[in-house]
């Protein structure tokens, strides 16, 4: 992946702090070339098409994808609503982007993503921009629902050997966990939902209260339903001495509301 933007912009004077770069935002057309299931809830589309110049340098970065309400606009132009979504892998030899879909109970991504099928279209938008963090904490701590599967498994496919992670992942049950891959030293702790509703289960909190974390500095990620994001940012820097400049926590979603990203932030 190369830069679209010569200029990175550290956020503030710390060296490990993240930097932001910014990319000429742009439409494509895309198409469906592959669709397969890769757990009981999870749907891996791969996108091919007009890829040229795509650039994602950070693990959550998030394209825009549009799908057609079936309206029609004043302009006489089909109406589009968005999600954002992970841009889970760019091939820039094949020119394939592969995008990882939760199969929820309903919302017009899910919809798309259940009859997706090679040949059809979506137009995407972005990334606007990526924030990249450095690698270079002691080890890294990773938490996430299914929606922040896609960036986990990024991360751990883009982590050097040598660092070290530690995973903390919700799903519903085991057939909704997914292979990670990652040349880190990682540990995956899986709690389940157990039917509970998403968003509505204290498993992410019960499951960080009961990890065992190493010693060290370290940069918390923590992406899932909104109200959970915010509190378990509040125990990391309560009960887990987290520094609050190395944590990133984003509601990816929140019950009840559509289209949804929050970053939570002192
Ligand atoms: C930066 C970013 C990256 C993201 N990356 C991914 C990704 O790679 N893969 C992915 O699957 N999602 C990802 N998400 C989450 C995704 O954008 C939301 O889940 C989105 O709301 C799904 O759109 P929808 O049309 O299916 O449902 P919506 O129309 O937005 O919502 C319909 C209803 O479903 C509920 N809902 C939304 N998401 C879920 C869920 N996961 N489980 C249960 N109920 C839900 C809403 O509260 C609402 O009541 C990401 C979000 C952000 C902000």
């Amino acid at each position: 992946m190369s830069l679209s933007s010569p200029v990175a912009a550290p956020v503030d004077a710390d060296p490990r702090a993240p930097q932001r770069v910014r990319h000429q935002p742009r439409r494509r057309e895309l198409e469906v070339v592959r669709v397969e299931k890769i757990a009981a809830h999870m749907v891996r589309v791969t996108l091919g098409g007009d890829l040229d110049g795509f650039v994602s340098l950070g693990f959550d970065d998030h394209v825009k994808l549009f799908f057609p309400t079936g309206a029609v606009g004043a302009d006489g132009e089909p109406e589009f609503e968005s999600r954002d979504y992970t841009p889970r892998r760019y091939d820039p030899q094949a020119k394939t982007l592969d995008i990882e879909f939760v199969l929820h109970d309903a919302g017009p991504a899910t919809r798309w993503a259940e009859q997706a099928n090679p040949g059809q279209s979506l137009r995407i938008g972005g990334p606007r921009g990526s924030f990249v963090i450095p690698t270079t904490f002691d080890w890294h701590l990773l938490i996430g629902d299914d929606t922040g599967l896609p960036a986990i498994a990024r991360r751990l496919e883009e982590l050097p050997a040598g660092t070290r992670a530690v995973v903390l992942a919700e799903v519903d049950d085991a057939a909704d966990q997914v292979a990670f891959k990652s040349a880190a030293d990682v540990s995956v702790t899986w709690v389940h939902r157990d039917g509970a509703e998403p968003g509505a289960s204290d498993a992410l909190a019960r499951g960080l209260a009961s990890l065992k974390l190493p010693k060290g500095d370290y940069y918390a990620w923590v992406a899932c339903e909104s109200l959970t994001a915010k509190a378990l940012r509040a125990t990391l820097i309560a009960d887990h001495g987290a520094n609050p400049k190395w944590i990133r926590a984003a509601g990816y979603w929140r019950r009840g509301a559509v289209a949804v990203h929050e970053n939570h932030n002192d």
